[in-house]
């Protein structure tokens, strides 16, 4: 398996990472705390009891660690407990349950994270960089470019806060259970991929270790790093990937996804293909619908044949995204009846397409909107 060390640019190669946060628990693998308390000159078995208080009770005051002897509860914060993000503005809409959060990192690096309440469960969309350096023209954080990977801890913190806020009815419409976590926020996941592995396995692995959330529910988005799509299949974790195609034509992919001129059309369709071949798990087809832009009927017509050219076996699902435009852009959405051409056209093909529905408009609700309002 290889192994990255630090943020890779468009034609795929790693650069070093400038500044590094402070390292945290939730940086370590289970054996890493077990040697790291043991430095510290504690029993090995205190790992364990600190992850059951910060993992399994999200309990974050170390005053109710009452395991731990007072004695050692403050040279174990300040060795492994940091604050990594802080708060620094939030945003309700759906009358409150689509709670977006903005977020400074130790360096003022400003992300962001939204919860989504629905019936019978809850949708947390968290970032994976701070900033992006893939450029779609689309997107307010593509506009600011790439300020840094985050680290694993940085990622693990807002599921571990949205949890916590949760399970303590912190939040508008009662106590709940995060069910699903996307990686739809700011930054290309794959563009971090040691960190967001690293991230998913604790999110993944069972309390104490981890938050103990089925990888059933969660979701790898890509724009298209077809070598870490090949090396995800070899990660043997049942994510779920989710391909941002956006074109079915490069011409026009080239323009709104630059990162397409490394990894076309039909490279990025076969690596998901591959990705559900080997993995039995439908890949999601993102398609931001952009007004006059890629919303043809025709291009309807092209994706259902390039889709249904590598599989049959129902391998893909088309996710259709209404643009929620940049303040100030170009771009803006698709009018209803070319939305609706586009879903009939995809439909009659046989192919499986749902239109995402548009929370948090209101709240600056496009990726990288309300950091970009944030920053400092
Ligand atoms: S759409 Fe995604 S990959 Fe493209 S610039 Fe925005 S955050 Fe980055």
């Amino acid at each position: 398996m290889t192994t990255t060390t630090g943020p890779i640019d468009l034609t795929g190669k790693f650069v070093a990472s400038r500044r590094r946060p402070p390292r945290h628990w939730m940086d370590l693998t289970p054996a890493q705390r077990v040697e790291s308390v043991t430095e510290l000159g504690l029993p090995a078995y205190r790992a364990k009891q600190i992850s059951s208080q910060w993992f399994s009770r999200l309990e974050t005051d170390p005053a109710n660690w009452t395991d731990l002897p007072v004695a050692v509860r403050q040279p174990v914060v300040d060795e492994f407990f940091p604050t990594l993000l802080v708060p620094i503005r939030e945003q309700f809409a759906d009358a409150g349950l689509t709670i977006k959060t903005a977020w400074r990192a130790f360096d003022g690096a400003v992300i962001e994270s939204v919860i989504m309440r629905y019936p019978g469960r809850t949708t947390i969309c968290i970032s994976s960089e701070a900033g992006c350096g893939m450029a779609c023209p689309f997107c307010a954080t593509g506009q600011g470019g790439l300020q840094r990977n985050l680290s694993a801890g940085e990622i693990v913190w807002q599921v571990h806060d949205a949890a916590r806020r949760l399970a303590n009815g912190e939040l508008p419409g009662g106590p709940a259970r995060v069910n699903n976590i996307v990686f739809m926020g700011m930054g290309e996941p794959m563009a971090n991929y040691r960190a967001v592995l690293a991230a998913v396995r604790q999110i993944h692995a069972p309390a104490p270790d981890g938050l103990g959330i089925s990888a059933r529910g969660l979701t790898i988005s890509t724009v298209g790093m077809v070598p870490r799509i090949k090396q995800l299949i070899d990660e043997d974790l049942p994510v779920t990937l989710a391909l941002s195609l956006h074109a079915p034509d490069d011409e026009l992919r080239d323009e709104l996804v630059p990162l397409n001129r490394h990894f076309n059309v039909a490279a990025v369709l076969d690596a998901a293909w591959d990705y559900a071949n080997a993995t039995r798990r439908r890949v999601s087809i993102e398609y931001i619908l952009i007004k006059d832009i890629n919303d043809q009927a025709w291009r309807a017509d092209l994706l259902a044949k390039l889709l249904k050219a590598r599989g049959d076996w129902g391998w893909f699902h088309v996710n259709l995204i209404p643009l929620n435009p940049t303040p100030g852009s170009k771009w803006t959405a698709s009018r209803r009846s070319d939305e609706q051409a586009f879903v009939t056209h995809l439909e009659r093909a046989g192919v499986p397409v749902t239109v995402r529905d548009t929370r948090g408009r209101e709240i600056d609700g496009a990726c990288g909107q309300l950091a970009a309002r944030t920053r400092p």
